[in-house]
């Protein structure tokens, strides 16, 4: 029941890890990283503690400046790897990780499967990877505006959504970038120098920023190692108040 990403200069894999073990009092049953290495994602999942994920990894834990983790707690679907997230939409072109549950799942899963996509897990999660997989295909690409296809996806995809969410949605064809979304799960970005991260709360950012901002319901950050910026679902950009993050020794 916790999200962390990170975009920026540094290896993304240890803050992920480290920040999944800060979350670990929220309560989970499984675990898994998406690490982006530049032309693909590399994902490590795994039933039970972070350190049987970090136990997955080896000796050799995925190399890459942009990722997402997640502890699950089993909504849809029982604690099993296939369920666990990092989850994959369209051909591996999305990856997210949420918190929440969407709760016209069914009707959008159809509606998906009827378009040909097919499920690996039996979480409502998943449906949202696919969802966003499917409007990226039908949103083109604006000259001069890379993000704005992505971006666009997202906001499409997530005014879909009934239920709740807290999402971190990464993809393929655009490393080095990172958009968060949400709705009744709390999300937090922490604002760094080059580098930007995505929590549950505020425990994973101690250590690495001490600037931090709160996002609200229906708001969208979009993230680069050059800088973020919050928009709300259905309108423009919005005013975010970056506060000194706070926390308890
Ligand atoms: N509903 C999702 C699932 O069952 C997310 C659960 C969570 O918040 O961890 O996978």
């Amino acid at each position: 029941c916790g999200i962390v990403g990170y975009v920026g200069a540094d290896e993304a894999c240890p803050f992920l890890i480290d920040g999944l073990r800060r979350l670990e009092y929220r309560g989970y049953d499984s675990s898994g990283v998406a690490i982006h290495s530049g032309a693909s994602f590399d994902i490590t999942r795994s039933v039970g503690r972070i350190d049987s994920l970090v136990g997955r990894m080896g000796d050799s834990p995925a190399k890459g400046t942009m990722g997402i983790g997640h502890t699950r707690w089993a909504t849809h679907g029982p604690a099993t790897e296939p369920n666990a997230h990092p989850h994959q939409g369209g051909d591996g072109e999305v990856v997210l990780v949420h918190n929440g549950v969407i709760e016209n799942f069914q009707i959008l899963k159809d509606e998906l499967i009827e378009k040909g996509y097919q499920f690996k897990s039996e979480t409502d999660s998943e449906v949202a990877a696919h969802l966003i997989a499917e409007n990226l295909k039908n949103t083109p690409e604006i000259e001069g505006q890379p993000n704005l296809r992505f971006l666009t996806a997202v906001q499409t995809s997530v005014a879909r959504l009934r239920g709740t969410y807290g999402l971190a949605v990464a993809f393929r064809d655009r490393p080095n970038f990172m958009i968060a979304a949400r709705f009744g799960s709390p999300l937090v970005i922490g604002v760094g120098k080059g580098e930007y991260f995505v929590s549950s709360d505020a425990s994973p950012l101690a250590g690495r920023t001490d600037r931090i901002v709160y996002m609200a319901d229906h708001q969208i950050a979009v993230l680069t190692p050059d800088g973020f910026s919050v928009l709300h679902r259905d309108s423009g950009k919005v005013r975010v108040d970056i506060r000194p993050l706070e926390v308890d020794t």
